[in-house]
């Protein structure tokens, strides 16, 4: 059977897309509210938003006019300066969802990364996440940065960078991923919105998206059990021995696959490097040895 018609395949692709649909059917038979939602991009590198607007199960656009009202969000807004401010103050008085997207700088009280000036005072992304997570209905972690701290908490963490659990004292549901898959906070918005809390895992992951490894799914893994190893980067065989993290890493990414669900790493000859875990990239590297 071709992989692309794989019934499981299908499936796994188009969960984000099934919970969509019916969440929009909520939506519109009224028993369901479309609910606001800021989107605060701290300390990261917009990989995540970037990725989000790739989404096509459903697009950016049934997001932003059926699914939630996006009050805040510092790339996608066309309001500037003090009034998209306001825009976010204003937000916190009714019901939202918080997406954190990067970790959050803590050095000096936060002021290696400022989001807004208001009022002549500049305006923290550790403010602003603090401000809006002790109101949010539920938070979402996008991105292994705001996930676990990831890339921008790497030693020496000069910026003193953590991630949004660290500095909320509350439930965060984490969507990790360098950068998280839009489906996979697609799916998650999708499911509060319409169905309440997803099912979560131990770490507060969705067990809709984070609940197997990608070792158990890889199309390599038959060289896996019959203990075929590459020797380099480009060989036939599984990488295991050249640095693969895939083992230990949970995530759907063999069979959603990226970029309009074309390819990942494994299928083009690349060692998972473990971008979604706890300890990414510290305690990854160096990720081309076993
Ligand atoms: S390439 Fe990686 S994920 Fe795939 S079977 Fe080998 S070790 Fe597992």
């Amino acid at each position: 059977m071709n992989n692309k018609d794989c019934p499981l395949n299908a499936s796994k692709k188009s969960i984000s897309e099934i919970i969509t649909d019916e969440t929009l059917t909520l939506l519109r038979e009224n028993k369901a509210k479309k609910i606001d939602a800021i989107w605060l991009e701290a300390t990261g590198c917009s990989g995540n938003i970037i990725s989000f607007i790739n989404g096509e199960n459903p697009g950016i656009f049934y997001i932003l006019t059926q699914l939630i009202n996006l009050k805040f969000n510092n790339t996608l807004m066309g309001t500037e300066g003090e009034k998209a401010f306001e825009q976010f103050l204003d937000t916190l008085n009714g019901e939202f969802i918080l997406l954190v997207d990067g970790a959050i700088s803590t050095k000096e009280n936060g002021l290696y990364n400022i989001i807004a000036n208001y009022k002549g005072k500049p305006i923290t992304s550790l403010d602003a996440v603090k401000l809006a997570g002790e109101k949010a209905k539920y938070v979402i972690a996008v991105g292994t940065c705001a996930s676990y701290g990831g890339i921008s908490a790497a030693k020496p963490n000069p910026s003193e960078s953590k991630s949004a659990k660290e500095v909320l004292n509350r439930e965060v549901i984490r969507a990790p991923g360098c950068p998280s898959h839009p489906d996979w906070v697609i799916g998650t918005i999708a499911h509060l919105v319409g169905f309440g809390m997803p099912e979560l895992d131990e770490d507060g992951r969705p067990l809709l998206f984070y609940s197997v490894t990608i070792h158990d799914n890889c199309t390599r893994r038959g060289y896996f059990d019959k203990k075929q190893f590459a020797k380099k980067v480009g060989d036939e065989g599984c990488m295991f021995k050249i640095g693969c993290r895939g083992p230990v890493t949970k995530t759907d990414c063999p069979r959603r696959k990226w970029n309009g669900y074309v390819n990942w790493p494994v299928q083009d000859n690349s060692p998972c490097i473990g971008c979604a875990q706890p300890h990414f990239p510290d305690g990854m590297e160096p990720f081309v040895r076993y």
